[in-house]
């Protein structure tokens, strides 16, 4: 693998490659076997993997959480090369941001204001979309990858190459979990031996939503209030837990067909997320079930 830092350096690589497929990887490094997937999976789709590196400082909304989170170049470094990948581009922020740097790309305020959003304030996503396209123009890759893990960004992501005419393909993979079901994150190398322990609320939380649905109910708000205790009785602090519709992220008002279910939490003062698509199975609903028993 080859470490480049600057944009220049990068189109000239890339340039000796047009005409074949370059699948582009967008992280901020301290790899797990989430972004292993990712560069798996376009290793095996493309021709040319360019995976960045760059912890954008625009998209964190607290101080204390750009600062504490996790950076190790080498080891990432190592990771990608065993995995075939062509390119780590990692640039200095004064590479991306250059002063008198003054544009913004944004997503209107139903995708991004809601959840990650609403809890990270609205820049957020203003900050992750404007990298992102920042990336895609100085790679111009054919195909993107990015992880289920952040639904809501994949989401985001997806609306914005749909808005902008973007020539890009993007491929959003399966969420990598931990042995006990904890979804992989870099913050959790964080988290001290009982936080790891208590994380797994998440999880369970998430599981609890889908036995619930696969029970019959149909009502979100029984299914959130006992999530809500999950939590809390698991000593980590919910920020939400939603039942929404995929695409619009608009809360549910009823259970009738697929539903993402996402959670946030702060685990000690670390926060994490995590996600899970819900479907109410073909099986009767606990009314039916007792009809079927009184009738059956
Ligand atoms: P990050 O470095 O945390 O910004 O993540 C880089 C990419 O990896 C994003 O597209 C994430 O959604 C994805 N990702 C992070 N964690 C996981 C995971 N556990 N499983 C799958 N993808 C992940």
């Amino acid at each position: 693998v080859r470490t480049i830092r600057t944009v220049a350096e990068l189109r000239a690589a890339l340039a000796a490659h047009r005409g074949l497929r370059i699948g582009l990887v967008p992280t901020m490094g301290a790899f797990h076997d989430g972004h292993l997937a990712l560069m798996r999976r376009a290793r095996a789709d493309t021709d040319v993997v360019v995976v960045s590196l760059f912890v954008n400082p625009s998209q964190f909304n607290e101080r204390a959480d750009l600062d504490r989170y996790p950076h190790d170049e080498a080891r990432d470094g190592a990771l990608a090369a065993d995995l075939g990948v062509d390119y780590l581009f990692a640039p200095a922020v004064t590479e991306v941001y250059p002063d008198g740097f003054a544009t913004t790309v944004t997503v209107d305020a139903r995708l991004t204001g809601v959840l990650e959003g609403a809890q990270r304030g609205r820049t957020h996503f203003d900050a992750v979309t404007t990298v992102v396209s920042k990336l895609f123009n100085m790679v111009g890759p054919d195909i993107a990858y990015f992880g289920q893990k952040d639904a809501q960004q994949a989401l985001v992501i997806r609306r914005m190459v749909q808005d902008l005419n973007l020539a890009i393909g993007i491929v959003v993979v399966p969420t990598v979990r931990d042995h006990d079901g904890l979804a992989m994150s870099s913050r959790n190398m964080l988290l001290s031996g009982t936080e790891r322990q208590r994380a797994t609320a998440l999880h369970r939380a998430l599981r609890l939503a889908r036995h619930a649905i696969d029970a019959g109910e149909r009502d979100p708000n029984p299914i959130k209030a006992r999530v809500y205790a999950e939590l809390t009785g698991s000593g980590v602090e919910p920020q939400y837990f939603e039942l929404v519709e995929p695409d619009t992220l608009v809360p549910v008002q009823r259970i009738n067909g697929e539903v993402l279910a996402v959670v946030a939490a702060r685990v000690g003062a670390t926060r994490l997320i995590d996600n899970e698509t819900l479907s109410p199975s073909d099986r009767p609903s606990s009314q039916e079930q007792i009809e079927c028993v009184t009738r059956c």
